[in-house]
């Protein structure tokens, strides 16, 4: 029978069992659209990264002798729409059945449920055979529950996939060592610099530029830095576990002017295209860690871990548990709008300037620079998620909407009202000094509370608490603070409030 089989820019997955078997009925199509390029203002990087890497994934197929028709941005016959495509190729090539894999996306879902009742011949959908739980995994594990506890999510997977297991007890005697991946680093141990791949994406980039593409940020086109193959992406695994490993969960948490990327692994672009799946990382790190006990710590590993068989999975499965309504969600009633200096990192406050500066340079920055630098802000001036959430759908490199929403809006934002984050992660100044070096270098003073030498964070974060007060009652992971804010005098609190005020009116200004 002869069929159509659609592959998105995200689901590179050599692995499939689609791919098992080469023959001429089946046809795949691979295509760079302008409903993907346009549905959010995406960083160049991203745009660049997605692209080369489905071109490769398309050259590999047709090495192994699939047929594959792929589309490119700026050909003339390309639809550049999903449905339009889809039915003219069937109409072209007498296409019997059209097949595709679940898309990680609610909008494509919903495109390709409504594109399979318009087309003329059956349709049938397929596992990405990419993660390790289903779209429902997390949804039947909660059942009946109130509380979605990420630890007892990621218990349960540790046990059902015999990973980091002793017989049924966790690796080292504990199942989380959180608190120890919470190190400052103050230039030493040092870091090995980044694996960079240093393709010349001049053609593709002039491609992009030709077709009109609406794109933002930075990029150095004779030396792109991201893995678009899943030989640079095994590369790039390699490299963690040899390089970085020893020293990743101690810092996983640290900040640092001069390190973009301290001993991050810079998998995520590659894990979410699926060009390597979350099983071979796993895999390769916790052999790696069996082979070098010795020089290697359980704290280094089970915090990659964490990352990756928890956390992943669990935003995965909120995810597919809430959508379509929590893309709306705004339980804190947040309307500014989002300042203009995220588009550019022009701010005299040190630790933003280099976390926005960083991602509008390389497309990334690391989870504490997105949540407690750029989230953190974003929160305390009371942004609207909308505007948050767009900004990070764009900016990354990684981002596809499954894991940017549930992260930003969720995790970052607490717009769902704590259903994935068990308290806002807000801070003033303090913690953000006491992570990194941004605060030694910064036009504003950390210690101080008030006064035009204070830090912004320091008024922002009263003037938060006590606006949404309301919101934290019976939440006691607030208990302590919202005690805090009670025993402040009514003096000190309109000063901190008259200078929030003022950095939340013109944010530009600071
Ligand atoms: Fe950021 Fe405040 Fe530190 Fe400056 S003093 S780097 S604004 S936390």
């Amino acid at each position: 029978m002869k069929t159509l089989r659609l592959i998105l820019g995200d689901q590179l997955n050599l692995s499939h069992s689609w791919l098992d078997q080469v023959d001429d009925d089946h046809i795949y199509i691979m295509a760079e659209m302008r409903q993907e390029t346009d549905y959010v203002k995406h960083h160049i990087q991203k745009v660049v990264g997605f692209f080369r890497s489905m071109r490769n994934f398309s050259n590999a197929l047709q090495d192994k002798g699939h047929h594959v028709k792929y589309f490119k941005i700026g050909d003339h016959n390309n639809p550049q729409e999903l449905s339009k495509l889809i039915k003219e190729i069937i109409s072209k090539h007498n296409i019997e059945k059209f097949e595709y894999q679940l898309p990680d996306e609610y909008r494509l879902d919903k495109q390709l449920k409504e594109i399979c009742e318009a087309i003329s011949v059956p349709s049938e959908a397929f596992d990405t055979e990419h993660f390790y739980t289903s779209r429902d995994e997390l949804k039947n594990h909660f059942k009946g529950k109130k509380q979605l506890l990420m630890e007892s999510f990621y218990r349960m997977m540790r046990k059902k996939h015999n990973i980091l297991m002793v017989n049924d007890q966790p690796e080292g005697g504990k199942w989380n060592f959180d608190q120890s991946n919470r190190k400052k680093w103050d230039g030493s141990p040092s870091i090995p610099k980044e694996l960079s791949f240093d393709t010349d994406v001049t053609e593709l980039l002039e491609e992009i530029k030709n077709a009109e593409v609406n794109t933002f940020g930075n990029i150095d086109a004779q030396n792109f830095p991201w893995p678009t193959s899943y030989k640079e992406c095994s590369a790039l695994l390699d490299f963690f576990c040899s390089k970085l490993l020893t020293y990743f969960g101690d810092y996983q948490d640290a900040l640092h002017t001069q390190e973009k990327y301290l001993f991050h692994s810079r998998l995520s672009f590659a894990m979410n295209t699926k060009m390597i799946s979350p099983k071979e990382v796993i895999d390769t790190v916790v052999d790696y860690y069996y082979e070098h006990r010795d020089d290697i710590h359980i704290s280094q590993v089970e915090g990659f871990v964490r990352q990756i068989l928890g956390w992943r999975e669990y935003m995965r499965g909120i995810y597919w548990k809430e959508m379509p309504g929590y893309a709306k969600l705004n339980k804190l009633e947040n309307h500014n709008p989002l300042p203009d200096f995220f588009w550019t990192g022009k701010t005299k406050m040190n630790c933003l300037h280099n976390a926005i500066a960083q991602s509008l340079d390389n497309a990334y920055a690391h989870h504490i620079q997105r949540l407690m630098i750029i989230g953190n802000y974003a929160l305390l001036t009371q942004v609207n998620p909308d505007e948050v959430d767009a900004w990070y759908l764009g900016v990354y490199i990684d981002a596809i909407e499954w894991v940017e929403i549930t992260n930003t809006r969720g995790m970052s934002q607490f717009a769902d009202g704590g259903l994935v984050a068990t308290k806002p992660y807000v801070s003033s100044a303090n913690y953000i000094n006491k992570m990194g070096n941004y605060c030694k270098e910064c036009s504003y003073s950390h210690t101080v509370k008030s006064g035009e030498k204070s830090c912004p964070f320091n008024s922002l974060y009263w003037n938060f608490l006590e606006e949404k007060k309301s919101h934290f009652k019976g939440n006691q992971r607030m208990s302590m603070m919202l005690s805090l804010l009670e025993k402040k005098s009514q003096q000190e609190l309109s000063e901190l409030k008259k200078r929030a005020e003022k950095i939340i009116q013109n944010p530009n200004d600071f």
